[in-house]
């Protein structure tokens, strides 16, 4: 993005943030995967603004929303954010800037308070508005069932999105089908709809003053816990400590392991729509441990 631009974000961005003090600097930082990352500095306070030149529909709305509901439980520390904009061309988020030295304690703290994040409940599984994950949409809806969100929103409408775009197809997507067909013997229907990030993967938390914790990049959604955990597992990057510390709080269910490959395997389904076949022989290896070849 040019200069021009990325200063008049910057001023409708603090401008919607209330804060009218004057810009004093701005500079990219390496993002994430989706956005572009600026750090921003007024002479009142400093920012950290994300920028998506062509965003989907609600796309920086619904990550604000996820990142206030999971502040409202007053559990694991999130970045407040004071503005976001999703009009084409000019859609940004811009929030706290968070920096700090991790300590000898952050992982334990993160542990402790995402345990404790997961024990604040909804009343119902899913969510009203539709998400993302990563750029593709997440069509959401609430409902008491977890094993019917799970089964038909979840790995339901990554099917969907794969037959489309031709990654899920042939013996992949016949085995896809009957593994929705078997869900029941796995996944719980009746579970606690705990507050999730949904998208918990060690690049979505980050350190802040004092070496504490904080979560960024929600998918919001109630669910089943140890989706969450499951996707820790996955890509990895979380210490001992971290599990040890959850488990202290609030100990996974003696079913983890043979539910975490299917919760594994909706991220994995996401990543194979979104990045190509790097992903298909993850997939489709849990996809044959479950119904066989
Ligand atoms: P993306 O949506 O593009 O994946 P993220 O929200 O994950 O972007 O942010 C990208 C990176 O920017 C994070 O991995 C983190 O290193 C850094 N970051 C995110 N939020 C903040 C913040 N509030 N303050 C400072 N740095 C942040």
């Amino acid at each position: 993005m040019n200069r021009t631009k990325m200063e008049r974000l910057a001023k409708l961005a603090l401008e919607n943030g209330r804060d009218y003090s004057e810009l004093v600097e701005i500079k990219p930082i390496r993002g994430g995967s989706i956005n572009e990352a600026f750090y921003v500095r007024t002479t009142e306070n400093e920012y950290f603004m994300k920028f998506h030149a062509d965003a989907p529909k609600d796309f920086f709305k619904s990550e604000a929303i996820g990142l206030r509901l999971l502040k409202e439980t007053n559990t694991v520390s999130v970045p407040n954010y004071y503005s976001y904009s999703d009009q084409p061309g000019n859609s940004f988020l811009l929030m706290e800037w968070i920096e700090g030295e991790e300590a000898p304690d952050t992982e334990a703290i993160l542990g402790r308070k995402v345990a404790q994040l997961h024990q604040c409940y909804g009343r119902m599984h899913g969510f009203h508005n539709d998400t993302y994950i990563g750029l593709l949409p997440q069509p959401n809806k609430l409902l008491p069932n977890w094993l019917e969100y799970f089964g038909t929103y979840r790995l339901g409408s990554q099917l969907k999105i794969g037959v489309e775009r031709g990654s899920i197809s042939g013996e992949r997507r016949n085995k896809l089908e009957k593994l929705l067909q078997l869900l029941d013997k796995w996944v719980p229907t009746f579970v606690e709809p705990s507050h999730l990030h949904g998208d918990f993967y060690h690049g979505n938390w980050i350190v802040g003053p004092g070496g504490e914790p904080f979560l960024v990049d929600p998918s919001f959604l109630y669910g089943d816990r140890q989706l969450d955990i499951a996707f820790t597992e996955l890509f990895g990057g979380f210490s001992q400590d971290f599990y040890d510390a959850y488990n202290e709080v609030y100990p996974l269910r003696d079913d983890y392991e043979d539910v975490k490959p299917l919760y594994q395997l909706y991220y994995l389904l996401a990543h194979l729509n979104m990045f190509g076949e790097s992903y298909g022989p993850s997939v489709d290896k849990i996809l044959v441990r479950y119904v066989g070849d």
